[in-house]
């Protein structure tokens, strides 16, 4: 996907504007690439007609091109429908111990998963048991066997080719032992099979587990969607396991799957190894998709900064001089919140040569906050007052010295300089329209 994106943006990047031609290039081209990912058609139409929408009435600020404004919107849509947020395992404190079961086709990566999922509980702190319910190959249960010895967390297993007496006795065993949760594996087949289907369904019935967890393999390609699908419908699960996906697998089934069975993708394998296991993060996969970190990050950056409703409620204030210390303290937090100032500035034309570097880093808000706390009214709507006597008094107020109270003010100055050129590059700002 990334690759073609790329020549897409290549294509749009020598142009000043968006419009009706050049977006329905973009998307023609994101489209595709997107089915070539895996992404389930209509997954990828829905998706790109939310973004042409989205992209047209969309305010384009001057620091950015509209091509990487592009790739900002489709990474946010990205994450948005593969969930937004991480969806945590939810573990009842309650019910000892609590149950996760897995369930997915043979090959799927279930029985891995069990034993890196053991081992991530146990670091965190808990006490697993892993619990073998397929019970009909031998080879299984030594495999889960030797896992568990691997993560050293005990496995529960018995002789008899019964699924139901296995993870019963599973759940007692672990109860004995005091065990907080125990992970069942299950058998699968290689394809769709009802005589499966109805062992899971059972099982779940009798386990009433915590999280019955579907694992699928991201490779499996379109295969994965429709797989999940049966699952879901039969068993109604509570979260999904992506699997393989340190393979060359672009994971465009993480899109697709979500989208068709509205679970949520709880965690992610990335190999073989026992820790090869990471938690879902919709913002990260979307970035994978992408392939383009870097500009999306650009782009939120430059957005926070030139957030516009902000900066034309400060351009009315500097243009009627209202500008004053108690928006200097807002400003100040709101750019904390982004982290390195420096980069920020450097980032917009302009800015970085008004400002001095030395002053705005490393500045510690807690005095600041303690000066402008120790100012009347009037001193912080009109800091020109504040003369000698008055910078001594606030200096005591706050605890402070006089020369901080100095250095706070000529940083104000210097903000209302900044606050002003922001200003002036959002009135300059651009929409993207149809006409132009
Ligand atoms: P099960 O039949 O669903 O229990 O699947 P297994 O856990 O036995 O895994 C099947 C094969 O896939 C094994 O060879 C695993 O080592 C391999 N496997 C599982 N997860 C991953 C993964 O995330 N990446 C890679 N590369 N291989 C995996
Ligand atoms: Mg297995």
């Amino acid at each position: 996907l990334s690759d073609k994106l790329e020549a897409t943006f290549k294509k749009l990047a020598g142009q000043a504007t968006i419009n009706e031609i050049n977006i329905g290039l973009a998307m023609r081209d994101i489209k595709r690439a997107l089915l070539g990912a895996d992404v389930n058609y209509k997954v990828a139409k829905k998706l790109i007609d939310d973004i042409r929408e989205k992209s047209l009435g969309e305010q384009v600020i001057k620091s950015v091109s509209p091509a990487q404004m592009i790739v900002k919107i489709v990474y946010d849509e990205l994450t948005e429908l593969m969930g937004g947020e991480q969806k945590p395992l939810n573990l009842s404190p309650k019910k000892l111990p609590a149950v996760i079961m897995v369930a997915g086709l043979q090959g799927s990566g279930k029985t891995t998963f069990c034993a890196k999922l053991a081992l991530r509980l146990k670091k965190s702190g808990k006490q697993p048991m892993l619990v073998a319910a397929d019970v009909y190959r031998p080879a299984a249960i030594d495999q889960l066997k030797a896992l568990g010895q691997q993560v050293d967390v005990p496995v529960f297993a018995i002789e008899e080719q019964d699924a139901m007496k296995a993870a019963l006795q599973g759940l007692e065993a672990a109860r004995s032992a005091a065990k907080d949760v125990v992970i069942v594996d299950t058998a699968g087949r290689l394809q769709i099979d009802q005589v499966m289907m109805a062992e899971a369904e059972s099982l779940k019935h009798a386990l009433k587990p915590d999280e019955l967890l579907f694992v699928v393999d991201s490779m499996m390609g379109q295969e994965a969607v429709n797989t999940a699908k049966a699952f879901n419908d039969r068993l109604d699960f509570d979260g999904v396991v992506l699997t393989k996906l340190d393979g060359d697998s672009r994971g465009g089934a993480a899109l697709s799957i979500r989208q068709v069975v509205e679970k949520p993708i709880k965690f992610i394998s990335i190999g073989e190894k026992v820790d090869d296991l990471d938690l879902f993060y919709p913002d990260r996969m979307a970035q994978r998709i992408l392939g383009m970190g870097d500009i999306v990050s650009f782009v939120e950056k430059a957005q926070e900064n030139l957030d516009l409703e902000k900066s034309l409620e400060m351009q009315k204030k500097l243009m009627k001089n209202e500008f004053d210390l108690n928006d200097f303290f807002d400003q100040l937090q709101q750019l904390k919140k982004m982290g390195s100032i420096q980069g920020l500035i450097e980032m917009v034309p302009g800015l970085n040569k008004m400002v001095p570097k030395q002053d705005l880093e490393n500045l510690d808000f807690k005095p600041i906050e303690a000066m402008i706390n120790s100012m009347t009214k009037q001193e912080k709507m009109t800091p020109d007052i504040i003369n000698g006597s008055r910078r001594q008094r606030i200096a005591r107020g706050s605890g402070t010295k006089v020369q901080e109270v100095n250095l706070l003010l000529k940083q104000f100055g210097e903000m209302k300089k900044m606050m002003r050129s922001v200003s002036k590059l959002s009135q300059s700002g651009r929409k993207i329209t149809s006409q132009n």
